[in-house]
């Protein structure tokens, strides 16, 4: 990527005083920027080069818990250090923080020499590698839907999240007065990520009250999961400096709609989209259909990296725009793939099943991964799916979070992609979240059987 700050530029605006901050950030196993707030002067002096974190960062559950099982992480191993090293490339103003930037960083040992394999970046630095070797780019699209409410991140934990409301009162799909209402959060989240680099192309109200959606230009895959993951920071604390929650959690209430991120995507080579074919009746090549076939033919083994929580399941429901089936359609939105541009030089495919909650660099490089074993073994794309996908005798990718990692524990096509390590590591991560759920007795349940069982 092509920084939207340069190293001179920040030394330059820190002798002159402008910067006083630098965010040095990770991305987590859940998508989340961690690390350390860097005076601007002892970073441009020194620490640019790398700083340190506990490993125990690549091995956490959502809450910083430190469950046991991580081959690479443990109490008996003493929970060492990791290096980060910032991407100077990856420099960037945070314009709604005070003279602050930020540069996001790789993971690597203690002596700084090897990239932490299961670290997010690294994984999917290893598919687009791949891809390279094959003499294609993925240029990728992600669309974060997420909810803001009335009250505040304090006030809805303080209150045991009971009284939840979201900041418009009713269905926002494309609604220009309801959106008017959140311009307050949105209008310098539209423009204050422009100026942070983000190629940000729109926000619009989405198909439940207090629901949005922004977009983002497509880029090279690696930009498109830093844009995704600092767009969902810059909500969050946007929201927040507004008096206001923001929240990606893919199913917040049984009766509401769920939120999801779907993932566009296409392989780029010499400058143009490989995907094209002006001959085809779609306009889709060769490589487009074995990459799909891919996609489709391997959903459940990556479906854990597009929920990767209990509840990212609940989303899932029938006839709600959340699709569960591993078929693609023409414009159909139904189905788990919908081929979009369709004839135009923008044909790309959507993959509409991954929830709000995904760690894009994990989805992407699964997806990836799923796409080059298409092309590699030349599978052949089935003809497009027709109606209602709810309905029908159609493969389904799993239902629950313990299928998921049923099916991600069995796929030699990502073990042979990505590695036994990196596998074994998320089908951990899998495994915490359901051993955790499981000692929990819920509300549901109370409510539903203190009296009557
Ligand atoms: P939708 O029909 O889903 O609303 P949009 O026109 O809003 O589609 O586009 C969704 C996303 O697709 C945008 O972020 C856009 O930048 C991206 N996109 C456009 N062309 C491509 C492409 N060739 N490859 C990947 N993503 C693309």
């Amino acid at each position: 990527m092509t920084a939207a700050l340069t190293f001179d530029d920040l030394k330059e605006q820190t002798a002159a005083g402008a910067v006083d901050t630098v965010l040095v950030c990770m991305v987590d196993m859940q998508g989340r920027l961690m690390g350390k707030r860097f005076h601007a002067a002892h970073f441009v002096a020194s620490a640019w080069r790398e700083t340190h974190c506990c490993n125990y960062l690549l091995a956490t559950d959502l809450e910083m818990a430190t469950p046991e099982g991580y081959a690479s992480t443990s109490w008996q191993a003493g929970y060492g250090d990791y290096t980060m090293r910032p991407d100077l490339a990856t420099l960037r103003p945070v314009p709604w923080l005070e003279g602050t930037v930020m540069v996001l960083c790789d993971v690597l040992d203690h002596h700084g020499q090897a990239e932490i394999a299961h670290s997010p970046r690294a994984i999917l630095k290893r598919q687009i590698a791949r891809l390279a070797e094959m003499g294609y780019e993925a240029r990728m699209a992600t669309e974060l839907e997420f909810f803001l409410f009335e009250e505040s991140f304090e006030t809805l934990r303080k209150q045991g999240y009971r009284e939840l409301h979201p900041l418009s009162g009713y269905n926002e799909d494309y609604n220009i007065f309801q959106t008017t209402k959140e311009e307050h959060v949105m209008r310098p989240l539209r423009n204050q990520l422009f100026a942070a680099g983000i190629p940000v192309e729109n926000t619009k109200g989405e198909a439940e009250a207090g629901q949005s959606e922004l977009n983002i230009t497509y880029a090279a895959a690696m930009d498109c999961a830093d844009h995704h993951t600092i767009a969902k920071q810059a909500v969050k604390e946007i929201a927040h400096a507004k008096g206001h929650a923001a929240s990606f959690l893919p199913k917040w209430h049984r009766d509401r709609v769920g939120s999801s991120a779907h993932v566009h995507q296409s392989l780029w080579k010499d400058g143009g989209n490989a995907f094209v074919d002006e001959g085809d009746a779609l306009g889709m090549s060769e490589v487009m259909k074995s990459y799909m076939a891919g996609l489709i033919r391997y959903a459940s083994d990556y479906t854990c990296f597009l929920a990767p929580y209990i509840n990212s399941y609940k989303r899932f429901q029938k006839g709600t725009f959340a699709p569960t089936r591993a078929v693609w359609s023409v414009d159909n939105r139904t189905a788990g793939f919908r081929l979009v541009g369709d004839g135009s030089k923008a044909v790309r495919v959507e993959c509409r099943i991954g929830g709000s909650d995904l760690n894009p660099y994990l989805a992407m490089a699964a997806q990836i991964a799923a796409g080059i074993a298409g092309i590699e073994e030349g599978l052949a794309l089935a003809p497009p799916f027709k109606g209602d996908a709810y309905d029908g005798d159609v493969a389904e990718i799993p239902g629950t979070l313990r299928d998921a990692r049923e099916t991600l524990k069995g796929s030699t096509m990502l073990r042979a992609a990505m590695g036994d390590e990196v596998v074994d590591h998320y089908v951990r991560a899998a495994e915490v979240e359901i051993e955790d759920f499981d000692r929990v007795v819920t509300d549901y349940e109370i409510a539903r059987g203190f009296e009557r069982a």
